[in-house]
């Protein structure tokens, strides 16, 4: 917290998904949970048993795809070792999110990010980080299609021991899923109540306000300006076609979102020329995260609107979206019993932060 900001304390509500709650409260010795000691990053190159190590490819299941080809890949796509789902098991059921018990088939990939073992996104070229992001479409688009039952196909990325990692080379993953997982489902269908009452995006009408909102809270009380709120207090980084943002109320202290500045449903709708500027948006907004939080270990989460039928009406209303979660802390009981997030840094000044770190 800079020194002449005032402390905040106040409930903010995720205005997308309002069970997402967050108390910020930047008041010194207000830190419920214990900081995470960060685990020093593995940075070597190549390491001789690795699986995901170039020359070891025997040593993972077949490979489903590589880019630019299979002799010389730079990204691979492989079938999970140990999935989360499979084809046709009935046996086990999975719990996403709280109660949605669903049976486990599907598919789950894995996608080697890079032949590099330790690398981190940002140290990526933009070029390698296109292709990364061309085959996350390429296997998204084939996973919809293999199988009608396919309700929705998740891309994430954990990066870090302290983001579930357990495997340490740099590796995303691809599930698809015969449910729509309880968040995206939420932001779907909130966005699109907001829509029939406003006619307008509401992640459209986040950015609009993160470009142009201004506003001055009064202390009811003494009449003195108790917040002030600026042009582009939230914008972390801005692109041609992206924008990285600090949402006003996230649960991660350091969590930002890239959106595309003009409304888009679909992440498979991505041209080649925008997937460019999402890569170099992705890129810096992972260097000033890396600059300010030092080696960030993170989920990221791709929300795009789900294929199924129940949802074609909503492509007005939905705005696909990359979630990218640093892991600073462990929640506490009482965050993960309330399901109330505690901030103890404001959004306003994470988003500064990470705007000043010089590139
Ligand atoms: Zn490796
Ligand atoms: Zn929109
Ligand atoms: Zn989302």
């Amino acid at each position: 917290m800079s020194d002449d900001s005032p402390a905040i304390r106040e409930i903010r509500i995720n205005p997308v998904v309002p069970s997402e709650s967050v108390l910020v409260s930047t008041a010194r010795g207000m830190r419920p949970r214990k900081a995470e000691d960060p685990a020093p990053r593995d940075t070597r190159k190549h390491v001789d048993r690795c699986p995901f190590c170039t020359g070891n490819e025997t040593m993972t299941p077949p490979t489903i795809a590589a880019w630019p080809a299979e002799k010389d890949w730079r990204v691979r796509a492989v079938e999970n070792l140990y999935p989360v789902l499979g084809d046709n098991s009935t046996a086990s059921n999975l719990v996403f999110g709280l109660q949605q018990a669903i049976d486990g088939y599907g598919r789950h990939e894995v996608l080697v990010d890079h032949c590099e073992h330790g690398i981190a996104l940002h140290e990526m070229s933009q070029e390698h980080v296109s292709l990364l992001i061309g085959a996350y479409q390429e296997r998204m688009a084939a996973l919809y299609a293999a199988d009608p039952r396919i309700q929705y196909v998740l891309v994430f990325k954990n990066f870090g021991p302290a983001a579930g990692a357990s495997i340490p080379h740099t590796h995303s993953q691809v599930i698809a899923m015969p449910v729509v997982p309880e968040n995206v489902h939420n932001e779907v269908t909130n966005s699109r109540s907001y829509y029939e009452k406003h006619r307008q995006c509401i992640f459209c009408s986040l950015i609009d306000e993160a470009l142009t909102f201004e506003a001055k809270i009064y202390d009811r009380a003494s009449g003195a300006v108790r917040r002030q709120i600026s042009v582009g207090q939230y914008v972390v980084e801005r692109g041609e076609k992206f924008i990285a943002i600090k949402p006003f109320a996230s649960r991660y202290e350091w969590e930002v979102h890239i959106l595309p500045l003009e409304h888009r449903h679909d992440f498979l709708l991505l041209t080649p020329e925008e997937a460019e500027d999402f890569a170099r948006v992705l890129r810096h907004t992972m260097a000033r995260l890396d600059a300010v939080i030092g080696g960030a270990q993170y989920n990221f989460f791709l929300h795009s609107l789900p294929h199924s039928p129940e949802f074609s009406n909503c492509k007005n209303s939905y705005h696909w979206h990359l979630e990218i979660c640093p892991r600073t802390s462990i929640p506490t009981g009482f965050e993960l019993g309330s399901g109330l997030y505690v901030s103890t840094i404001s959004p306003e000044d994470a988003a500064r932060q990470l705007r000043e770190v010089s590139l």
